[in-house]
């Protein structure tokens, strides 16, 4: 489809005004298309050439409005490292509308009623990883928004006093925008009651539209998000992904990854690994990531509860950690390659024990993965060995997994192609994101393209970028990053 023949829907409006804010966006000094995602555009049924044209830039900068839009910022509240913040939202995104129950936002957009002390802004560096990673995401097949676009500007913008850097933004997709920080907005104020059966009605039917009909359709609605997000946070252990700031007002009622900021995928495999560096506590850290999303989770429960049984939803959220064990097992074991379900045994212990020998090796995560998918016998460990700093407690775990291999009579050719499914060659880890960050701002883009067809095609071959699927460089392990952006 051309730009001009797409026909935007709009189903915010039908929440009482105090929840949103109809506005126009202010588009950034001198703006150009950086990149986009073909994939992403046949989600709206967009042609990509079109991304190509003057009237697209104009499009996602904010200067042309589709049919049907009315471009709009949602309210919303959360907890924020803990601590209740009572106005929160769209404080620099925009949203435009949905086409396929896909809602267009542009994030980078200009002030906002909810854009507090900030400038309504998203540098460049912030935007190229969040629009590169949320690809990479879904083609690792790990839920998340989508991204289709990214712009840049000649733009100043100020995050530093002394440095200006560029503004840019991002158009992303999601089936929903909806927070558990909206439901901590739409749980205060008059009419409570009212307002949270609408906005559950509107989530349920926008996200779970199987549920619309059922009896207690509101402690259903919260049962599905518990398995969700616990198969989500799954996904993100088993792939070592650590989102970096899981406030509830970045927690999604979908059950998907959103709100990408100092993100990372593990380097060399740390349990208590850090990847934000205002997080002087480690309340994000990569292991606490299944606990504070079943707090988050019990943040929704408080308004939920006002609607429906909330000892049903307390009860049921006592299952959250089992959920993830067993669906992070399940992942884990087709990493290994062992299949859980015809041995009859969930290898808890090896896993454990393999985490510890990563740890203690001081083994890149990915790379071991993608290692052990490649071994041409189990005879011959040394391709994995030699990358180990500390070979004995690898050394160990190997043997004990070639062990179970043996007894389970499995045959390493049949393993390799379960394996290989789950285990990409390529992860996009935070240097790769800063050496294309870097050219950026030199205005040289190659990269950035480049590293979207990575991203995208993390299971296939990329010659001229073999090192990308090397361990990555020590000068470069788990560097933290900052939330400001
Ligand atoms: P985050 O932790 O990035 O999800 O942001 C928390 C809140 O601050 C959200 O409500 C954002 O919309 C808002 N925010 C972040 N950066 C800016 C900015 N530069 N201008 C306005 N609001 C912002
Ligand atoms: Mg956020
Ligand atoms: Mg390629």
């Amino acid at each position: 489809m051309k730009l001009d023949e797409l026909e935007l829907n709009i189903d915010y409006f039908e929440f009482d005004k105090k929840f949103y804010q109809t506005l126009d966006a202010t588009p950034l000094n001198s703006s150009y298309l950086i990149s986009y995602s073909k994939s992403a555009c046949d989600l709206i049924n967009l042609d990509y050439r079109e991304c190509e044209s003057e009237a697209f830039v104009k499009f996602v900068n904010g200067e042309k409005v589709l049919k049907g839009s009315i471009p709009y910022s949602m309210a919303y509240a959360g907890h924020q490292f803990g601590y209740f913040v009572p106005q929160l939202g769209d404080g620099r995104a925009i949203n435009l509308g949905s086409v396929n129950n896909w809602h267009l936002q542009t994030k980078g957009s200009g002030l906002t009623r909810y854009s507090r002390q900030g400038d309504g802004r998203a540098v460049l560096r912030s935007s190229i990883r969040e629009f590169i990673i949320s690809e990479h995401m879904y083609a690792l097949g790990i839920p998340t928004t989508r991204a289709l676009a990214l712009l840049g500007s000649e733009h100043k913008v100020y995050r530093d006093y002394f440095k200006a850097e560029k503004g840019a933004i991002v158009l992303r997709l999601s089936p929903s925008w909806v927070r558990i920080g909206t439901f901590e907005f739409f749980s205060r104020g008059k009419e409570v009651q009212k307002n949270l059966m609408q906005l559950t009605d509107y989530v349920i039917k926008q996200s779970f539209p199987h549920l619309i009909n059922e009896n207690e359709r509101y402690e259903k609605f919260f049962f599905e998000l518990v398995d969700k997000t616990a198969k989500l946070m799954a996904q993100w252990m088993a792939y070592g992904f650590m989102h970096g700031v899981m406030n509830t007002d970045n927690m999604s009622v979908a059950g998907l990854t959103i709100d990408y900021g100092p993100f990372a995928f593990m380097d060399f495999f740390e349990k208590h690994c850090i990847c934000n560096h205002t997080d002087s506590e480690g309340r994000y850290s990569f292991n606490n990531q299944p606990h504070i999303a079943k707090w988050n989770l019990e943040i929704l429960a408080y308004s939920l509860g006002k609607i429906c049984n909330f000892s049903k939803l307390m009860a049921y959220l006592k299952n959250f950690i089992s959920i993830h064990q067993n669906e992070y097992l399940k992942i884990m074991n087709k990493r290994v390659g062992l299949d859980s379900s015809l041995s009859g045994d969930s290898n808890l212990d090896l896993i454990v024990e393999l985490l510890d020998a990563l740890e203690m090796s001081r083994s890149d995560y990915n790379f071991f993965f993608w290692q052990l998918t490649n071994l041409k016998s189990h005879e011959d460990f040394s391709s994995i060995l030699d990358y180990c700093v500390y070979k004995e407690p690898m050394a160990k775990w190997l043997e004990k997994y070639k062990k179970i291999c043996e007894k389970q009579n499995l045959d390493i050719v049949k393993m390799q192609i379960t394996m290989k499914e789950v285990n990409p060659k390529y992860i996009i880890k935070n240097y790769m994101l800063q050496e294309a960050i870097q050219k950026a701002e030199d205005g040289d883009f190659t990269l950035v393209n480049d590293l979207l067809d990575i991203a995208q095609n993390p299971f296939g071959e990329h010659k001229k970028f073999e090192r990308y699927s090397k361990p990555t460089p020590n000068k470069f392990v788990n560097l933290q990053l900052s939330c400001s952006s």
